[in-house]
């Protein structure tokens, strides 16, 4: 059987687009149900870090920090919401994605320990828990990198 890996995160699929499939299934479950949806913050930050190209080094600095404030300081989410409306950090998609001369990709790599293909969707209970093993790696990962 062929395996993909995600250019961007390492993730292991058995497609090619796999990546990106896995994530608009998790979040078609979390919209449709709340039992899944309580952990929809971490979802979406964690995946954001692990594909950068999404957004800008602005951007990418803002998702970090928003995650570390829920996860390290124990912010409700509902605050959260708040600041990415007023940092616009939607906004920042689409922009160039430099850190001096470096790419934001070649500063980063693929050396994530979890992705979204661990994240087990099978109840909300195992889902909650790999969601949140899965954003606080990827918060760990993301402080460690050479990225400020
Ligand atoms: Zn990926």
């Amino acid at each position: 059987m062929m395996v993909f890996h995600c250019p961007e995160c390492g993730g292991h699929y058995r497609d090619e687009d796999g990546c990106r499939q896995k994530f608009e299934a998790m979040l078609a479950l979390e919209f449709s149900d709340p039992a899944f949806g309580r952990v929809h913050f971490l979802t979406v930050t964690a995946y954001m870090l692990q594909h950068p190209t999404r957004l800008s080094r602005r951007g990418w600095l803002a998702m970090r920090d928003l995650l570390s404030r829920h996860l390290r300081d124990g912010h409700g989410v509902e605050d959260i919401k708040v600041g990415i409306r007023r940092a616009g950090v939607s906004a920042a998609k689409g922009w160039k994605i430099k850190a001096d001369g470096t790419t934001f990709h070649e500063a980063i790599g693929l050396d994530w320990p979890l992705t979204a293909a661990d994240v087990d969707p099978s109840d909300s209970v195992r889902y909650g828990a790999g969601v949140q093993a899965w954003a606080e790696a990827a918060l760990a990962r993301s402080e460690a990198l050479p990225v400020s």
